[in-house]
């Protein structure tokens, strides 16, 4: 992490993180700027330097914010933050529910599936949230990676540096 360097799309929206080199790559080739300097000298062979901390890129990336997060498995468990939505519930082995039962024509997409536990699961059935009496603490709907990079970045702890930074307020 120490050589890692957090990489802002040009609307400063977090985009990832990219090591060192890479940054000074983009540096040179006129791609990104400099926000921010680590206190990580980098030595090379006739000087020394600081890596790059921040950088933001020149032109905004727009394609991140268009593109629909791919259904499987896994990113609806990402949306619904590995939590049963029906009660909570963190549990490794989570299932995918279809909120509106698949044998009642409900979809097998992200508008109509949610993580859910193995114990609600077997409650819920073949009925609806409301025929069950299982109230959602979240709804289901189609996220974007725009969505799941913000969630990722407050995952990661990179948020708190571009608070400090005045990017995020
Ligand atoms: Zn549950």
């Amino acid at each position: 992490m120490s050589t890692a360097c957090i990489m802002l799309n040009g609307d400063y929206s977090f985009l990832g993180l990219v090591d060192w080199k890479k940054a000074m790559c983009l540096v040179v080739a006129e791609k990104v700027k400099v926000l921010k300097y680590s206190d990580r000298l980098i030595r090379s062979v006739d000087k020394v330097f600081k890596a790059p901390a921040v950088i933001v890129l020149i032109k905004v990336v727009r394609s991140v914010y268009r593109n629909r997060v791919p259904f499987n498995k896994k990113n609806v468990l990402i949306r619904d933050r590995y939590a049963c939505v029906y009660c909570g519930r963190k549990e490794k082995a989570l299932t995918i529910d279809h909120v509106i039962p698949q044998s009642r024509g409900g979809a097998t997409d992200f508008d109509n599936c949610v993580a859910c536990c193995r114990l609600c699961n077997t409650r819920k059935g073949a009925r609806t949230p409301n025929e069950a009496h299982m109230p959602m603490r979240r709804r289901a709907y189609q996220p974007t990676i725009a969505e799941f990079i913000q969630m990722r970045l407050r995952q990661s702890g990179v948020y708190r540096i571009l608070v400090e930074l005045g990017i995020y307020g």
